[in-house]
């Protein structure tokens, strides 16, 4: 069956998201526009996931456990689980930056609840690099179950061809996210990837519509987690 996706959407939490980017909310858009399966994919945070993939169920949604973590290089890497407890030792596992927020400067950092009632402020800086570097992150990421998707390749800011100049043939990720699909010659020079097409939505109207799907066996985060890493499209 088919599965159509976006596993890349920020919560209110990240700082540069809208504040009506609410665990529901995202829930609420993404089973309007058609999707089956969904990621909350925070920077460095996994704090608003669990609300996300109680709201999920409420539509019928897969929500995938996930995060953007920023490297010690400014690269980003999705890391997305099968399980929710996966995820949560992986976040334990990554050493972060502690820098208190500035609202002022780079926006709240809301920690909300499935009733979309804010929870908590989340004070240290969210969008500041991990220790691990690109390497220890995805190798990190496979150690608890999960993988790792190289995140908005083609893109300037905090991608990896950008910052590496190009994906290093050793690093051990199960997909590549292309920010802007149109883009053939990158597509064509990545094709030995599957590559993934996701909104990075910062905002409910930017959530991707029912266009690119993957072929799944069931509808469940096992069965996504599986046909990205056999890589079918
Ligand atoms: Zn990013
Ligand atoms: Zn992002």
């Amino acid at each position: 069956m088919k599965a159509f996706y976006d596993f890349h959407i920020h919560s209110a939490l990240s700082p540069c998201a809208d504040d009506d980017m609410t665990p529901l909310n995202i829930a609420a858009a993404a089973s309007l526009k058609g999707l089956n399966a969904i990621a909350v994919s925070d920077h460095n945070s996994v704090k608003n996931v669990e609300a996300a993939m109680e709201c999920g169920k409420d539509f019928n949604l897969i929500v995938i456990p996930a995060m953007e973590v920023q490297t010690s290089e400014d690269i980003h890497l999705l890391a997305l689980f099968e399980r929710y407890e996966d995820l949560l030792a992986f976040d334990q596992s990554l050493i972060k930056t502690k820098i208190k927020n500035k609202e002022e400067v780079f926006g709240n950092q809301l920690i909300i609840d499935q009733d979309n009632k804010i929870a908590g402020i989340e004070e240290y800086l969210l969008i500041a690099g991990v220790k691990q570097n690109v390497y220890e992150t995805a190798e990190l990421a496979k150690r608890y179950g999960g993988i790792a998707i190289a995140a908005h390749i083609d893109r300037v800011y905090n991608g990896i061809v950008a910052i590496l100049g190009s994906v290093p043939k050793d690093l051990d990720i199960a997909a590549v996210e292309i920010y802007d699909e149109n883009n053939k010659e990158l597509r064509d020079y990545y094709s030995n990837y599957l590559q993934l097409f996701n909104s990075d939505a910062h905002r409910l109207q930017d959530i991707n519509s029912a266009k690119h799907y993957l072929e799944i066996e069931e509808m469940s985060a096992r069965a996504v987690l599986k046909a990205i890493k056999e890589g079918k499209n």
